[in-house]
């Protein structure tokens, strides 16, 4: 029988006790000749990457903004989701603080509203507005002061706003439907939206899995089994954090010839380098090339040095990856 290791708890198993894992989460794109790892990660650690790391990264972040081009995400599963570290808000007008996500209208960017109640409380001007995921959420603190006509549902079906009605007659708080709202965003006119979100320890540690998964991909799963990768994969597996930076986060591109406002591409960018030293193992990731994530792989590595100089593109257009030349790369300094 054939046993394995793990590259994330280094539990050694049979080969059926393994998953192939996709270097880039499917999520972000499935690829021509995609990279994947065989026998490399085990079913225990697939499964706890994708249910607390990626599904997070995938669906509420930043990044999973830029994922809606091509709408992969279904409004279903988004309104069962409690979408709370990323928001997009109107920021003028009527519906001043509603909750909303972008759809392509054809070419048109569109804004829809997620199903939510807007709250006005006594003597305020400006609506409060909580999502169905947070309301169907007990923790979730309403208002008890609410304004004459102070309740706005908004939803894309008679059968959510019933759903709505429910709990809030379940939390204590009656509506009674006195009209009609116009629908935001149906004016052709251009809507102010801000969007704000967290980069977190969980959105760090699904980076960084995508470029330990790249370098293991690069260098072989036995190289990323080596003791100098304990700390990355402690805090990749376990959230474990060290008492140095292992990840930064800037708007600085990773190509060389981009500037942080003009960028060549929309895909993915990963690369992996040694600091000029030879001491350090520094990875890089851009998703959509937009946010650049430095990780440290490896500090003060202490081993056999090997080239690992790597860097690729993740094409979400065209789905293919392709090499980066290495002149077209900013390298990282210590
Ligand atoms: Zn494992």
């Amino acid at each position: 029988m054939i046993n394995l290791k793990c590259i994330y708890c280094l539990s050694v198993e049979p080969l059926s006790g393994f998953n192939t894992e996709h270097v880039m989460p499917r999520a972000f794109g499935t690829f021509e000749h995609n990279f994947t790892l065989n026998n490399s990660v085990c079913r225990t650690c697939d499964t706890y990457f994708s249910q607390n790391l990626e599904l997070r990264l995938a669906r509420d972040s930043l990044e999973a903004l830029d994922r809606i081009p091509s709408d992969s995400v279904s409004p279903e599963s988004l309104t069962k989701l409690p979408f709370t570290e990323t928001r997009l808000k109107i920021t003028e007008g009527f519906y001043l603080g509603l909750n909303v996500r972008v759809v392509l209208n054809g070419e048109i960017p569109t804004v829809v509203p997620f199903p939510q109640v807007g709250f006005l409380r006594e003597g305020e001007t400006q609506w409060a507005y909580v999502t169905q995921g947070e309301l169907d959420n007990l923790s979730t603190p309403l208002p008890t002061d609410i304004a004459d006509d102070g309740i706005r549902i908004i939803t894309p079906s008679e059968e959510t706003e019933e759903q709505i009605i429910a709990i809030l007659d379940e939390r204590g708080v009656p509506f009674q439907r006195r009209g009609e709202l116009a629908s935001p965003g149906t004016d052709e006119s251009d809507i102010e939206v801000e969007i704000s979100g967290q980069v977190d320890q969980i959105i760090m540690r699904c980076v960084s899995k995508i470029l330990f998964n790249y370098l293991s991909f690069c260098a072989g799963h036995e190289f990323t089994h080596d003791e100098n990768f304990n700390v990355i994969r402690r805090f990749i597996r376990y959230g474990h954090v060290p008492d140095y930076r292992l990840v930064d986060v800037s708007n600085e591109p990773i190509l060389h010839t981009d500037t942080e406002n003009l960028r060549q591409t929309d895909g993915h960018l990963v690369t992996i380098n040694w600091t000029g030293d030879n001491r350090h193992i520094i990875g890089q990731i851009s998703l959509f090339n937009r946010i650049t994530y430095r990780v440290s792989l490896a500090s003060g590595f202490q081993g056999v040095w090997r080239p690992i100089r790597q860097g690729h593109l993740f094409d979400v257009g065209n789905r293919t990856i392709s090499g980066l030349g290495v002149t077209s790369l900013i390298l990282p300094n210590p």
